[in-house]
C-alpha cells in the first residue's frame, strides 16, 4: 500500500465525519508555505519571484500550529520555497507530528542529507522530493546541473534512515513518457514508498511561459505514462485523481480542499492563484466566490489547470459521496489495475524524442478549444 493504514484510515474516517456533518465545503490538507524563499530558481515554479525583504520572512512555528488548528485538516504539505532553509524547520514538524498530523514536507533535498538529522522518523512525516524525472530531465527542469545527484544523495540517506520518503514530479510540455517511466523505475530501485506526479500550473510568475501543457496534451501525455503499468510502482495519489489525469473521467476543481496558508494570511482561491487573502479560515471559506473558480467557471487562469491541489481533493470527494464512488474506488485499493491499454502502449512506442531547449520566457501558452472540446467529449464524472 502506498500510505500506512494508519494515515489512510485517519484520511477516510475525517472525511466521513465531515460528510455527516453536511459540511459542503472542507479542507482534506493545508497547503503550509512558512517561507518562500529557495535555494534553486526553476524556470516553471511561480513561487519565488517576491521581492527581498519577503523572501526574508518566515512563518513562526506558533503561526503554523495556529493555521493547522485553525482549518483541522488531517494532512499537512509543507512546501514553499525550500523548507529546510527555514532555520525553525524542525520545530515546526516536530510540534505537527506531536498533533499527530501526517507531514509532507517538500524538499529539493539539496539540503536533505546534512539536515537529517535535526528529524526523526515518524509514520507521521514524509519527505516528499522533488524529482522531476531521470538526470538530464530534472536538471533542464530545475535549471541546476548536478542537482538530480545530490537529490538523490539525500533519497537514499532518508531511506537508510529510516524515515518515509515519496517523490513529487511536475510534468511539462515536452516531457518524454518513455524517460519518465524510467524515472519510475530508477525512484522505486532507489526505495521511495510511493511517487506523486502532476501536470505544471501555467503561472503568470514563472520564467519559463512556454512549455506549459494544455489540457488534452495532459491526458495524451499522462495516458502514455500512467497506462500498462509495472505492478512495483505506487503512486501515493487517489487512483482516481490518477485516472483523471489520464482523460478517463472529469472532475471539477475544489480549490478549497486543499487551502493555503503563508505569511500573507489564506490565499484565495487557491494554491496557485492569488486574488487576495482573508485573515481566518473560516473567513476564506465565506468571501471566496467559488463559482467564479475551476473550468466550468470559464476563468481563463483556470482553463488549463489539471493540478492535484484543485483536482485530487475532488477525487476523494467523490469516493466518499455516494455508494457508487466508494465502490469504485474501493474495487481500485482491492484489485488494483496496470491499466492495460494497447492504444496507449502505440503511442508511447511512437512517441518522438523530444529536444528541450534552455529554459526562457518567450510566450504564453495558446489553448487549442477544438482539441479541447473533442477531448472532453465523452468524458464523466460517474
Ligand atoms: S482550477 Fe486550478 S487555478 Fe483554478 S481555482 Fe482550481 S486549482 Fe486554482
Amino acid at each position: 500500500m502506498a500510505v500506512p493504514i494508519s494515515q489512510a484510515w485517519t484520511v477516510a474516517t475525517y472525511v466521513l465525519k465531515q460528510k455527516l456533518k453536511g459540511r459542503k465545503r472542507y479542507p482534506l490538507v493545508l497547503m503550509l508555505e512558512p517561507l518562500f524563499r529557495c535555494n534553486l530558481a526553476c524556470a516553471g515554479c511561480g513561487k519565488i519571484q517576491y521581492p527581498a525583504h519577503i523572501l526574508k520572512t518566515d512563518l513562526t512555528p506558533e503561526d503554523c500550529f495556529r493555521a493547522v488548528e485553525e482549518c483541522g485538516t488531517p494532512m499537512v504539505s509543507i512546501p514553499g520555497g525550500e523548507p529546510l532553509l527555514h532555520p525553525r524547520m524542525p520545530e515546526i514538524v516536530a510540534g505537527l507530528v506531536a498533533r499527530r498530523k501526517y507531514v509532507y514536507m517538500c524538499t529539493n533535498a539539496l539540503l536533505l542529507k546534512e539536515k537529517l538529522h535535526l528529524f526523526t522518523p515518524s509514520k507521521y512525516l514524509s519527505f516528499s522530493v522533488h524529482v522531476d524525472g531521470q538526470r538530464e530531465h530534472h536538471d533542464l527542469s530545475v535549471c541546476r546541473e548536478g542537482g538530480y545527484d545530490i537529490a538523490m544523495e539525500g533519497v537514499r540517506a532518508a531511506v537508510a534512515a529510516g524515515f518515509r520518503v515519496t517523490t513529487n514530479t511536475t510534468l511539462f510540455d515536452g516531457a518524454d513518457p518513455n524517460s519518465v517511466r524510467a524515472h519510475f523505475d530508477e525512484m522505486m530501485a532507489a526505495g521511495v514508498e510511493s511517487m506523486m506526479v502532476s501536470p505544471g500550473y501555467t503561472y503568470e510568475k514563472a520564467p519559463d511561459q512556454n512549455h506549459f501543457l494544455g489540457k488534452a496534451r495532459s491526458r495524451r501525455l499522462f495516458r502514455a505514462i500512467l497506462s500498462n503499468r509495472k505492478k512495483n510502482w505506487e503512486f501515493n495519489t487517489h487512483p482516481l485523481f490518477s485516472e483523471y489525469l489520464m482523460g478517463k473521467r472529469n472532475f471539477e476543481c475544489t480549490p478549497w480542499g486543499m487551502p493555503t496558508y503563508s505569511i500573507f494570511g489564506w490565499q484565495k482561491p487557491c494554491y496557485l492563484l492569488q486574488d487576495g487573502y482573508a485573515d481566518t479560515f473560516q473567513e476564506l471559506l465565506d468571501s471566496v466566490e467559488w463559482e467564479k473558480y475551476g473550468a466550468k467557471s470559464g476563468n481563463p487562469k483556470c482553463a488549463n489547470c489539471m493540478v492535484h491541489s484543485g483536482h485530487e481533493a475532488s477525487a476523494v470527494d467523490y469516493n466518499f459521496s455516494s455508494l457508487k464512488g466508494f465502490w469504485v474506488t474501493a474495487k481500485k485499493y482491492i484489485f488494483p489495475s496496470l491499466y492495460e491499454d494497447a492504444d496507449a502502449q502505440k503511442l508511447l512506442n511512437e512517441w518522438p524524442k523530444t529536444q528541450r531547449g534552455p529554459l526562457v520566457q518567450i510566450a504564453a501558452p495558446v489553448v487549442d478549444a477544438k482539441e479541447e472540446a473533442a477531448e472532453l467529449q465523452g468524458v464523466s464524472r460517474e
